[in-house]
């Protein structure tokens, strides 16, 4: 074996298909029973709809590089992602555009109009020298529909107060002073033609690359646990940093999801694929109907069952899977330590989102990986 690679998401499998690909052995282990990380989806058993496991995936970049990579291992769909929001009983476009501002204002604002009023309602607050979620928020698009889309929303889903919050998480949502409610700004969006496990098991399958599953690399009982491989073999590592280091500079907080799944004898529950609820007295953040992601599956998309997501939101404890960095200011300094830490592993290289502590979507994790294999493994 040239090289260990722990963990099998898009991080993982792709220092693990560029290693394979220049010749080396590469073992790939996950403790989950399946590869694919969070990007992993599934057929629901009944109803053949594909559903992502860990919640929604919706692919898009403007990276060039990444968008040839990913498309040598599948086609993608002209799937374009738009998601709505049903505030006090009304159903608003997302994310906040002029239609949403002219909805929810009763009005019909042309963008000059809307864009002074907004600016007259973000009072003091300069979204370019926000420091906070909070500041930047209302910076952006005022106060009134700051409270309306945002602030509950981001209390459920976060459950940390947006001042403590990093304005970047915020700053991932447009804001528009058009009708186009497009949800993501990116050249390329879609989704994988025929799943986004295919695409995964192509990226996997290859002579030089094996994966052994249900493997955990701190559990000493297996032969490539993490006292048997550092030092002997380079090793690539995906999981959650803190857990790496036994927790030594402290935890940084996670965020988990807990998806309450639902097989409904109707054709169609909401009529797209992603409805918010940013209110503060649903308890959920969001319902996915996945049907609507592959509307051109048109058997499975014509009939009288559908399958749906309510997602709940909570911090996560050592048993659960960390989705999501928090990163509040205490989890930054935290994460100092243990960058200071990494960088005396020798040969243990520290990558995903979960081993660098960010929230990365996948073309991010594809693009930072293959980096990683381009100036420094290779
Ligand atoms: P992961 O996919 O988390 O893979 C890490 C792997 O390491 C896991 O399989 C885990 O089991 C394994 N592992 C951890 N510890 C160990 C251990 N001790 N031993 C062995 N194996 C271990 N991105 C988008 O682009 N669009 C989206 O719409 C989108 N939606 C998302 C929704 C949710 C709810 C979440 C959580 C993420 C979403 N993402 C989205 C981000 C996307 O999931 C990540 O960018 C991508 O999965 C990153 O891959 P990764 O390899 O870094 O991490
Ligand atoms: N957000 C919000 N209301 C919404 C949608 C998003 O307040 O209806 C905020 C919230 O803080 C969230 C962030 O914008 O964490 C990023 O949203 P995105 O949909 O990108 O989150 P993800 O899909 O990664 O969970």
């Amino acid at each position: 074996m040239d090289l260990l690679v722990v963990g099998s998401g898009f991080f993982g499998l792709t220092i693990a298909e560029r290693a394979a690909a220049a010749g080396r052995k590469v073992t790939v282990i996950d403790r989950r029973h399946h590869i694919g990380g969070n990007a992993y989806s599934e057929a629901e058993a009944t109803t053949g709809i594909e559903v992502h496991r860990y919640g929604a995936h919706l692919f898009h970049t403007s990276n060039e590089t990444v968008w040839e990579y990913v498309n040598r291992f599948t086609t993608f769909t002209n799937y374009q992602h738009r998601v709505y929001s049903t505030h006090k009983g009304i159903v608003y476009p997302l994310p906040i555009n002029l239609g949403t501002i002219n909805q929810f204002f009763n009005a019909a604002y042309t963008p000059a109009e809307a864009r002074a009023l907004v600016a007259e309602q973000a009072g003091e607050h300069d979204p370019q020298k926000a420091q906070n979620l909070e500041e930047r928020g209302i910076g952006l698009i005022g106060r009134p529909l700051f409270e309306a889309f945002i602030r509950d929303y981001t209390a459920k889903q976060w459950q940390t107060d947006a001042k403590e919050l990093p304005a970047s998480i915020i700053s991932r949502l447009p804001v528009r002073y058009t009708y186009d409610n497009r949800y993501f700004n990116d050249a390329h969006e879609g989704l994988p033609t025929d799943g986004y496990t295919a695409w995964l098991e192509r990226m996997a399958d290859h002579p030089n690359i094996e994966v052994q599953l249900n493997v955990d690399y701190f559990d000493e009982s297996q032969p490539l646990n993490k006292k048997a491989t550092v030092g002997q073999v380079p090793v690539v590592y995906t999981g959650p940093v803190d857990r790496y280091f036994d927790y030594a500079e402290g935890e940084l907080s996670w965020r988990t999801i807990d998806l309450k799944e639902e097989v409904l004898d109707i054709a169609d529950f909401q009529g797209t694929s992603v409805m918010n609820y940013p209110d503060a007295d649903v308890p959920f953040t969001r319902i996915h109907e996945f049907k609507h992601f592959h509307p051109e599956r048109t058997e499975i998309f014509n009939q009288e069952k559908t399958v749906i997501h309510r997602e709940y939101s909570r911090f996560a404890t050592r048993a659960d899977e960390p989705y999501y960095p928090v990163n509040t200011t205490a989890d930054r300094e935290g994460l100092l330590a243990y960058r200071e830490l990494a960088k005396g592993e020798d040969g243990v290289h520290f990558g995903g989102r979960l081993g660098t502590y960010q929230y990365l979507d996948m073309h991010m994790a594809i693009g930072s990986a293959l980096s990683m294999w381009n100036n420094t493994l290779s």
